[in-house]
């Protein structure tokens, strides 16, 4: 075939005993007697004799793909490779299976970021890095060995970097993505955590810098996600590396957690040489963390490219535009856009339900939250932000009837379907089985549109709930969630694990599932990218976390969110080219004018 072809046979989908191998009896090449597509025969390095193998040689390219359509399991991908891609891949694990194009490469003394959805390579990339996997430049047959990558990158940003890891000169830190697993591997408290990883000397810094002193003595299954994912910040950070990878750092933090955890990376990079490596998908984060950024695309399961690095705000631009310059790479149909200036007053439709002021305390000294009454609107969608144990998961709960309020009274009869913050979807069942449980709309080709496509559950619809990924959690959860019979929709968190990618699909099919439904729909997010996509509105918590809290009456997006970042003393200006709002320098003159003038976000 075509040389920049690659076919991609996803092994834990082919199943030839519940299918009659139609790839094969269709596939033309076969058809004229050539052997294209083969079994793989007793000696096959991975996966059953009977599982099928594609000659790369022989194959027609994606223009056929006839075997991709046959295939009931969707086990098979034909990709013609994007012919700006000049080089073999880094790594190739193995005949029919994933390729990955470029590494990133590690700057000491600075951030470099990750731009790109998951499953693209990027825990590849840094296994190569930390020289855990000599990467075998796509031939998967031979043994790899780094000479051949050391030639490879003769002359290159690399061969430094690859030098050093081939002495066995590079240490490593990691953290995690997932942080929800960490207590299953890891049994004891936080403290006992910790203190293994307390290499530098600098944990009582970190401890309260990320505010995790009072849960020291917790045990690790008691902390919250937010909790784990500063803890797993500290430990890994607490480390003495000299090459640092985070896989996301924002998942279940709040902005000022998020502003934090951004400023520690960067202050680990000056002190030392340091080099730090952070995938990150809350890209006004990424664009204040990062001093150069790869940006990765590709087919996720099939093939990821990790581009050359760019500056940040130029990678973070043109990754938005849809469009890659150096690279003359489309990786999108069209561009993200924000608006510059706050939505004109929205023409409110027809309430769906007034409420009154509200106050609730969790008992004498413990938590306590006070609500300004306001209404709440059909079709609109109100974004909810404020730090963390500010109350929002309480209102939350007062509005679907979980918790009283001591003072005032909700007389509404709504129904509200909610998705927590922590998902908790671990019954053994499969994805459709547990979908089709919830609406009988399940299958139709409204729900498809609506729902599914948007949220690409196609591929994971016959997985197992305890199976899935953070991210797929994360949209599962979000599907079950609006495909609830109810008036009100109330999403905590819906872009933690999520890629950029699909936290703009999801805003979009929550968006117009607003709009069709007449529904309303309140989210609770702490990206604020997400949040200027997805809210006409904003209702505002202030306070003290795990004292007491404030919640505003929903306000205009403006008022919103002068209110809220005003609060956090951070404000955004606007990228000249692209209109995206980029945060500003603390006490830079932008900073200060913005502030003098009260206007944070739409200036
Ligand atoms: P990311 O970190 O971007 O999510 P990974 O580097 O973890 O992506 O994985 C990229 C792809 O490589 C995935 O589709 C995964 O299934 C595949 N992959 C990872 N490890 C192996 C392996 N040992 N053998 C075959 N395929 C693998
Ligand atoms: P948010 O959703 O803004 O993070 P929450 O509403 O979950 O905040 O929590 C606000 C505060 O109330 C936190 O300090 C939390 O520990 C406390 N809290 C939550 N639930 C209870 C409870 N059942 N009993 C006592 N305190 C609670
Ligand atoms: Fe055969 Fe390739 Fe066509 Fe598939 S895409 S049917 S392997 S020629």
């Amino acid at each position: 075939m075509a040389d920049d072809s690659i076919a991609v046979v996803d092994l834990d989908r082919c199943q030839p005993d519940r299918c009659s191998y139609e790839c094969s009896n269709y596939c033309p090449p076969n058809r004229t007697g050539k052997e294209c597509i083969t079994l793989r025969g007793e000696d096959a390095d991975v996966g059953e004799p009977d599982q099928i193998h594609i000659s790369e040689e022989i194959c027609l390219g994606e223009t056929c793909g006839i075997c991709v359509e046959k295939c009931p399991f969707d086990a098979i991908e034909i990709i013609n490779l994007p012919s700006e891609l000049e080089e073999d891949p880094v790594h190739r694990y193995g005949d029919n299976a994933f390729a990955l194009y470029g590494l990133p490469v590690p700057e000491p003394g600075s951030v470099t970021g990750i731009l790109g959805p998951n499953g693209i390579g990027k825990t590849t990339a840094v296994r190569a890095l930390a020289g855990e996997m000599i990467p075998n430049l796509g031939q998967w047959s031979e043994e790899a060995n780094w000479d051949a990558v050391l030639d490879r990158y003769r002359g290159s940003e690399l061969q430094n970097y690859i030098r050093r890891v081939m002495d066995g000169d590079v240490t490593v830190a990691r953290k995690p993505q997932y942080v929800d697993q960490i207590p299953k591997q890891f049994d004891g408290n936080t403290r006992q955590l910790l203190e293994r990883t307390d290499e530098r000397g600098a944990l009582d810094e970190l401890v309260d810098r990320l505010s995790i002193r009072a849960v020291l003595d917790q045990n690790i299954d008691n902390l919250s996600g937010g909790e784990l994912q500063r803890v797993a910040l500290a430990a890994t950070l607490a480390r003495d590396a000299d090459f640092y990878f985070l896989d996301e750092i924002t998942p279940y933090l709040d902005i000022g957690q998020r502003v934090t955890a951004a400023r520690l990376i960067q202050e680990l990079a000056e002190d030392g040489d340091r080099s730090m490596l952070v995938v990150e998908h809350d890209l006004a984060v990424l664009d204040l963390l990062a001093d150069t950024l790869h940006v990765a695309y590709g087919e996720p399961g099939a093939y990821g490219v990790v581009t050359s690095p760019k500056s940040t705000k130029n990678g973070i631009n043109e990754y938005l535009n849809g469009y890659l310059n150096n690279e003359n790479m489309r990786i999108r149909p069209s561009a993200i856009e924000f608006e510059e200036h706050a939505p004109r007053e929205s023409a409110k439709g027809t309430p769906l339900l007034d409420y009154p002021d509200l106050e609730h305390s969790y008992g004498e000294g413990e938590f306590s939250l006070s609500v300004e009454g306001g209404t709440i609107y059909h079709s609109e969608v109100l974004g909810i932000v404020g730090p963390n144990g500010i109350g929002k998961s309480t209102l939350a709960q007062l509005f679907t009837g979980d918790l009283e309020p001591d003072n005032g009274e909700l007389d509404f009869l709504v129904d509200i379907a909610y998705k927590p913050q922590y998902i908790q979807i671990d019954q053994p069942m499969r994805v459709d089985t547990f979908l089709s449980s919830i609406t009988d709309d399940f299958g139709s080709s409204y729900w498809n549109t609506e729902v599914a496509q948007p949220l690409q559950l196609e591929r994971i619809m016959e997985q197992q709930l305890t199976d899935l990924s953070g991210g797929e959690r994360q949209r599962v959860a979000i599907a079950a969630c609006l495909s609830e019979d109810a008036d009100l929709y109330l999403l905590d968190e819906p872009s933690a694990h999520l890629d950029v990618e699909q936290r703009v699909r999801a805003t979009s099919a929550i968006r117009r599932y607003a709009e069709n439904h007449d529904a309303t729909v309140m989210v609770i997010d702490h990206d604020i990218y997400m949040i200027d996509l997805l809210a006409d509105r904003l209702m505002v918590f202030d306070g003290e976390p795990a004292v007491e809290g404030h919640a505003s009456t929903p306000q205009e997006m403006r008022a919103g969110m002068n209110d809220f970042l005003a609060d956090l003393e951070v404000t955004f200006r606007r990228d000249e080219r692209t209109g995206r709002p980029r945060i500003n320098k603390p006490g830079s003159q932008l900073d200060r004018k913005q502030k003098r003038e009260g206007e944070y976000y739409y200036a």
